[in-house]
């Protein structure tokens, strides 16, 4: 928040906040305004896993979640049903896999301490929730989370851990791969560790994390009787098969397993969304680019630029990394504009001047959408401070656009 502050506030950095591209301003219009114009904004929809029964009640992406424990306006009225069951499935074993289990897991007393959003919270304290299973498609030497989140889910305390033994077994491959990869090899010792030290059975009442590996998931099972509501997932078993150097995938066994819950979180990563006039992989959910200079067409011909348009983050490499990655990942798109400006690629003020920021206000003005400045997001922040200080908590969100837009005009 700090360093985005810093930017936000630089003498030649405007804010526009609730403005969206698509509807309040086209990418066309945008494109006429400014002679750069630089897309980064993210993925904010969901993988599907084309299954059967993936429509079920009781089953969400792992991102609608987040956004209802995280207070995202749009993700508020989730409220997922935690009170009918004790059994929640989390597909995939990546960090928001974990994050979200880590939610459904954590005592709410120490979630109280948190900028949890208060809706979320008095559904966990309420939630009959005891059991969550993590179910990978691959083994513990392939786990796609990072060794500080996991630590800090083991770390819950009071919890009970349990790993399947056999699943630790490393083939040559496998061996292969750790030794190359830190990350992977400090996941694979962590969870060695818990499944070595965890006693052999829970205490009564205590909450269970259950890491599943070798599964993927076949079907959703109804609860029957019309109801709608998700009473299990049939999973395949899989084994590894060897693809490439240092490259394994899942495949079916043709053996398969059920197990019963009441609430399932696919957490199999996310999607970028298209706006119209942007090129668009659909197939692998970013726009193709090169360097972050955009690219005409997906077919990846690197003449055929659409120029003073680029694109970085998620929708630029995919749904994977963390904020560092971002940032690697942006200086490589401002050297790509820096470069294209020297070398004359871009039009320049002097050559085709561009209405830019009073353009763009009046553009907006005269379809009555309200832009936010970013002292009007200060406002907002300091609300949800004050709000937070009353109940001993970082900050309480704003959840409702007509609250938070409220705070931003008084
Ligand atoms: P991710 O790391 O890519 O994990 C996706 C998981 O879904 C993997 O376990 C993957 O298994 C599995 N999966 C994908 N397709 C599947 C399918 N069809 N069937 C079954 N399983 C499937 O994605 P993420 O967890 O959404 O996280 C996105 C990025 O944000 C990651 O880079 C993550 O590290 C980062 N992040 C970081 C933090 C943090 O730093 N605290 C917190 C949250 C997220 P395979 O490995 O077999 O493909």
């Amino acid at each position: 928040m700090n360093q985005f502050s810093k930017a936000a506030q630089h003498e030649r950095c405007s804010f526009f906040g609730n403005v969206t591209l698509g509807s309040s301003v086209s990418l066309s219009e945008l494109r006429e305004l400014y002679h750069v114009v630089v897309l980064a904004y993210g993925a904010e929809s969901d993988r599907a896993l084309g299954i059967p029964g993936e429509y079920l009640s009781g089953i969400h992406s792992a991102r609608e979640f987040v956004w209802w424990y995280n207070g995202h306006p749009d993700g508020k009225n989730l409220s997922p049903d935690l009170k009918s069951t004790d059994t929640a499935v989390i597909l995939g074993q990546g960090n928001v896999a974990l994050d979200v289990a880590r939610i459904l897991l954590q005592s709410t007393s120490v979630l109280a301490t948190t900028d949890i959003a208060s809706h979320a919270l008095e559904a966990l304290e309420q939630s009959s929730i005891r059991k969550v299973y993590l179910v990978g498609r691959r083994g513990p030497a392939q786990a796609a989370c990072t060794a500080k989140e996991l630590r800090e889910i083991l770390g819950i305390k009071d919890l009970y851990i349990h790993i399947n033994e056999v699943d630790l077994h490393k083939s040559p491959e496998d061996e292969e791969v750790l030794k190359n990869n830190r990350i992977h090899r400090r996941v694979y010792e962590l969870l060695s560790k818990a499944a070595t030290s965890a006693p052999s059975h829970p205490s009564s009442n205590q909450h269970e994390l259950h890491f599943v590996f070798f599964r993927k998931p076949d079907r959703f099972l109804d609860s029957g009787e019309g109801s709608g509501r998700v009473a299990g997932v049939h999973f395949e078993k899989t084994m590894l098969k060897a693809v490439g150097p240092g490259k394994q995938i899942a495949v079916g066994t043709g053996s398969y397993e059920d197990l019963d819950c009441g609430l399932v979180l696919k957490s199999i990563g996310y999607k970028s969304v298209s706006v119209d006039g942007l090129p668009f992989d659909h197939e692998k959910g970013v726009v193709p680019n090169i360097k972050g200079r955009v690219l005409a067409e997906t077919s990846g011909d690197p003449t055929q630029l659409e120029k003073g348009l680029y694109v970085c983050g998620w929708l630029k490499r995919g749904p994977t990394g963390i904020i560092a990655t971002n940032l690697y990942c942006a200086e490589e798109t401002v050297a790509s504009i820096s470069e294209d400006v020297h070398q004359g690629e871009i039009a320049s003020a002097s050559t085709l001047p561009k209405p830019g920021r009073q353009g763009l206000l009046q553009l907006l003005d005269n379809r009555d959408v309200r832009a936010v400045p970013f002292s009007a997001w200060e406002k907002i922040d300091s609300e949800e401070r004050r709000l937070g200080n009353v109940r001993s908590k970082p900050r309480e969100k704003l959840t409702t656009y007509e609250n938070l837009l409220k705070i931003a005009t008084e």
